[in-house]
C-alpha cells in the first residue's frame, strides 16, 4: 500500500465488527465485562488496551513502516518510557540542538536517577562514535532539528548503532512519516509528538512510538501499562481523523514552506533563513536523500539582531498566531529566546544560534499570498 492510502487506510480493517461503521467507534470505557475471570473479548481495563487507542496505534505502525505502535497521553509521555527502558549507570548520546523539553525531562529527571547524557553535535554523524562508551544504551536523534533546522544522517547513525549494538531513537516529529521514515533508515523506535503535524489540528496533546521488534515491543508495552501514560478515546479518534489528511497537508505545508522561505531569503531586512530546502543549507544533501521534501518549519534572523524588532515583528503578525507548539493547519509564529528557549541561558542558547532576533515559523496550509502579505508588513 501506498503512502497516501496508508493515512486513510493503515491498520483500519474491520475496525467496527458490530455495525460495520466506517470510523472505529470511541469506546468511552475504562472496563469491560468478563464472562468468567479472565474471560474477556480482548480488552480488560483501558490503561492496558482500548480499542479506540488499538485502531490508532495500528494506524501509527502502518504509517512509520513499523510492526507495533503505541500511543500516549503526550509526546513526552512517549519519550519517557524509551528512557525507562535503561537503567541507572547507562548512558545516552542525544542530539544538542534539541526539544526543550527533552532536554528538560532527560536532564531534570533521569540524570536524577543515574543515567547519564552526552549531548552532542550530529550534523557530521561520525562525531556519535567519539562518544560511545562500554555504558552506552541509546542514540537519541532529532532531525530536523528545533528551532535551527539541522539535518542529521538517519541511516549514518543507525550504522553506528548496529555496530556497537546500541538501540537508535529517532524523533520525527517536524519531519513526519510523509517526508522521513526512520526506521526505514535502519532506527530502532520512531517517536511523536503526535500534538503536532500527526494531528494536524492543534486540538489534541498526544505522543507515540513505532518499533519493528517484537521483543523492543513488548517492553514498551510493559513500560506503557505499567507507568500507565496513555491517553484516551476520544482523543485517539480525533488523532485518527487528523491522520487521515496527513499527505494533503504535509503536501501544502511544504508547497507553503518553500515560498515563504524563498520570500524570506530575498527580504532585505533579513540576515539569514534556515530551512533545509536550500542548495546553501549545510545538511541540504543528507536532507534531500532522507527527506521527500523540506516541510514547513523555518526560522530566520533579521539584521542588527535586535531582540525588541523580532518582538515587534512577532507581535505584529495578523495571520500568523504568536503561540507555542507547531504543525497543526494555521500558520503559528514563535521567538524561541523568549518562548521556548527562555530557560537555557543566552551564553548557551547562542553557541546553537538561538540568538535574540530568530523567529521560528510553522507555516500552515492558508493561502501562501496572505501569508507572505502577512510577513511583509510585519517585519516593515
Ligand atoms: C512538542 C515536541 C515534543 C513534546 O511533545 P508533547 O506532545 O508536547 O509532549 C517532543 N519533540 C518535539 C520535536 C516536539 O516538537
Amino acid at each position: 500500500m501506498k503512502f497516501n492510502t496508508k493515512t486513510i487506510h493503515g491498520g483500519q480493517h474491520n475496525v467496527d465488527p458490530a455495525y460495520g461503521s466506517v470510523m472505529p467507534p470511541i469506546y468511552q470505557t475504562s472496563t469491560y465485562s468478563q464472562s468468567t475471570p479472565g474471560g474477556h473479548k480482548g480488552f480488560e481495563y483501558s490503561r492496558s488496551g482500548n480499542p479506540t487507542r488499538a485502531a490508532l496505534e495500528r494506524a501509527f505502525a502502518s504509517l512509520e513502516s513499523g510492526e507495533y505502535g503505541l500511543a500516549f497521553g503526550s509526546g513526552l509521555a512517549a519519550i519517557d518510557a524509551v528512557i525507562k527502558l535503561l537503567n541507572p549507570g547507562d548512558e545516552v548520546i542525544s542530539t544538542n540542538d534539541l526539544y526543550g523539553g527533552s532536554y528538560r525531562l532527560f536532564t531534570k529527571i533521569f540524570e536524577g536517577f543515574g543515567i547519564k547524557f552526552h549531548f552532542i553535535g550530529m550534523e557530521e554523524a561520525s562525531n556519535i562514535e567519539n562518544f560511545v562508551t562500554e555504558k552506552t544504551k541509546l542514540i537519541w536523534v532529532e532531525t530536523p532539528t528545533n528551532p535551527m533546522m539541522n539535518v542529521i544522517d538517519i541511516k549514518a547513525a543507525s550504522e553506528i548503532a548496529k555496530k556497537h549494538n546500541l538501540l537508535l531513537a529517532v524523533d520525527n516529529t517536524f519531519a513526519t512519516p510523509y517526508l522521513q521514515r526512520p526506521l526505514e533508515l535502519g532506527a530502532d523506535i520512531v517517536m511523536h509528538s503526535a500534538t503536532k503535524y500527526l494531528g494536524g489540528h492543534s486540538d489534541v496533546v498526544m505522543g507515540a512510538l513505532v518499533v519493528k521488534d517484537k521483543d523492543l515491543a513488548e517492553r514498551l508495552y510493559f513500560i506503557q501499562n505499567a507507568s500507565g501514560a496513555v491517553c484516551g478515546p476520544q482523543d485517539s479518534f480525533l488523532m485518527l481523523r487528523g491522520l487521515k489528511t496527513l499527505h494533503v497537508r504535509m503536501q501544502r505545508h511544504c508547497e507553503n514552506g518553500k515560498k515563504i522561505a524563498e520570500y524570506l531569503l530575498g527580504h532585505p531586512k533579513i540576515e539569514k533563513v534556515y530551512w533545509p530546502g536550500f542548495e546553501s543549507h549545510p545538511n541540504h544533501k543528507i536532507a534531500k536523500s532522507q527527506m521527500k521534501d523540506f516541510g514547513g518549519m523555518i526560522s530566520f534572523v533579521t539584521k542588527g539582531n535586535n531582540y525588541d524588532e523580532a518582538i515587534r515583528i512577532v507581535e505584529n503578525l495578523k495571520v500568523f498566531t504568536l503561540a507555542e507548539s507547531l504543525g497543526g493547519v494555521e500558520s503559528l509564529a514563535g521567538h524561541p529566546a523568549s518562548m521556548t528557549h527562555a530557560s537555557i541561558p543566552k551564553e548557551e542558547r547562542e553557541k546553537t544560534g538561538v540568538v535574540d532576533s530568530l523567529i521560528r515559523l510553522s507555516v500552515g496550509i492558508e493561502d501562501a499570498d496572505d501569508l507572505i502579505e502577512d510577513l511583509k508588513q510585519a517585519i516593515g
